[in-house]
């Protein structure tokens, strides 16, 4: 086992695969390798999350396994916002950690693991500021995270909203965005290693730029992206639907994810109807339809705004998919309460919808309300809503055969290149399963042939053109 060796085990949403790749490149620029072995490394990190109960039983899992399995001479450092939250509790929780690094420092990773392997003292390394250092560029980590031609982009961290039941502001603080200057210049770097799709990730992405002075600032940070970054190749593809540039390389999509209701404005409608490059896709996290319980949530519970939005969205921007989370069980939701959230998703019709039963989660500003809903009533309740999204699901996919969808292609395995159109985030939504072989990376036209629940099969539109 070299010296110079690190595993790193990455946990949780989006933004900590963010952070954990900004980790690994601050290691690797100081001459440490990275090992897919565990037992092949000297430092064992895990960037754990704390979010809600399951997410916090896996990070303590993996940390134990780790720990159990520790060999003469490694250090087991557990980053993330598990140790954030909890801080000495992990340790003692925890036999076998020698470092404990919080969410809001990661950039300090490559110190701690100095300090760690340092330490002659038993006890574990605390590095645990409240401080968080997003938006000024001290450390020139890029906060991207690549995976092939697609890649994450953290513009903002922290959140300033008062959902009742998250803990997030409790973990990363406030919401902090990163200066505009910052997100060009990795934009331009990932266009330049041949990331085709950018993925716009925060807490809050419509919060962007609230903190520099911006108004309306994810719009203005879109725009110039198009402007300043995006390639405006004259290829674009008018045949196939869901707009996005078809060219020959450079950046052709930009998505963005984690829009918080209320905050979706007519200059940023306006900006993702008319930018070719900005996906006709939207993810917005609702949490419930019902007005109750959205106001015991402490979630903009103006459902006439979520209606006239919606509706002003569907009319504006062509092609337009969304995605959408709702909780059930939240605390006091009634049957009536669930029957208004169940009738709601009947009605809109969203492509995609993620569900997730009510967590209680001590500190939150919910936790005085207890978890009374039965689990056995939030298991129901979560069935139910996803039995009725999967036919949803399959409806609209059925929709698409017949027609032509740019997609992404990621993946070739027995015969079927594997990708994603606009309508597919990474890793939460569905797939493009295309015949034939297409070259990973590039964006193809496929014909949509067949629709499950969650994915297409296509064909090939030009399976000539494609030079392998
Ligand atoms: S918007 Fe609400 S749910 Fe989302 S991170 Fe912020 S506080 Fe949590």
């Amino acid at each position: 086992m070299s010296k110079n060796t690190f595993h790193l085990v990455s946990l949780g949403c989006a933004k900590n695969t963010v952070d954990s790749d900004s980790m690994a490149q601050l290691l690797l620029r100081d001459g440490y390798r990275s090992m897919d072995d565990p037992s092949k490394a000297a430092v064992l990190i895990v960037n754990t999350c704390g979010f809600i109960g399951p997410a916090k039983e896996e990070s303590y899992r993996v940390l134990d396994e780790l720990a159990k399995s520790k060999l003469d001479g490694q250090v087991l450092i557990a980053a993330g916002c598990l140790t954030q939250r909890y801080g000495v509790e992990v340790a003692k929780k925890v036999s076998g950690i020698d470092g404990i690094l919080g969410t809001r420092r990661w950039m300090d990773i490559v110190q701690v693991v100095k300090e760690v392997r340092k330490s002659k003292h038993p006890e574990p390394i605390y590095h645990l500021p409240e401080t968080a250092t997003v938006g000024t560029d001290e450390y020139d980590a890029l906060r991207v995270s690549v995976a092939g031609a697609s890649a994450y982009i953290k513009v903002a961290d922290g959140c300033r909203r008062p959902c009742a039941f998250c803990a997030i502001p409790l973990i990363k603080g406030t919401a902090v965005s990163r200066p505009v200057e910052a997100i060009l210049h990795e934009a331009r770097t990932l266009r330049d290693s041949g990331v085709r799709e950018l993925v716009l990730i925060a807490q809050d992405t419509t919060d962007y730029g609230h903190d520099l002075g911006m108004k309306d600032g994810l719009a203005i940070l879109l725009e110039r992206l198009c402007d300043e970054v995006a390639d405006i190749s004259p290829h674009p593809n008018p045949s196939s639907i869901g707009k996005g540039a078809r060219g020959e390389g450079g950046l052709d999509w930009i998505r963005v994810m984690y829009a918080y209701p209320g905050y979706v404005t007519d200059r940023l409608i306006e900006v993702m109807a008319t930018r070719k490059q900005v996906l006709p896709y939207l993810d917005m996290p609702l949490q419930h339809a019902h007005p109750k319980t959205l106001y015991r949530m402490k979630r903009p519970s103006n459902m006439d705004w979520v209606y006239k939005t919606l509706g002003k969205m569907r009319a504006t921007v062509k092609d337009l998919s969304m995605r959408t989370t709702f909780i059930v069980g939240y605390p006091g939701e009634t049957d009536e309460e669930f029957q208004a959230l169940y009738d709601f998703v009947q009605e809109i019709r969203f492509d995609r919808v993620g569900t997730f039963q009510f967590s209680f989660e001590p500190g939150t500003t919910s936790a005085p309300l207890g978890d009374p809903v039965p689990a056995s009533v939030k298991l129901e309740r979560f069935e139910r809503l996803m039995e009725l999204q999967q036919n949803i699901s399959l409806q609209v996919n059925q929709s698409y055969v017949g027609k032509t969808l740019d997609v992404l292609i990621e993946g070739f395995d027995n015969g079927i290149s594997i990708g994603r159109s606009y309508r597919d985030a990474p890793e939460i939504d569905g797939m493009v399963l295309v015949e034939g072989r297409a070259k990973v990376g590039e964006i193809v036209p496929v014909r949509i042939t067949g629709a499950m629940a969650y994915d297409l099969t296509g064909a090939l539109v030009e399976p000539t053109l494609i030079k392998l």
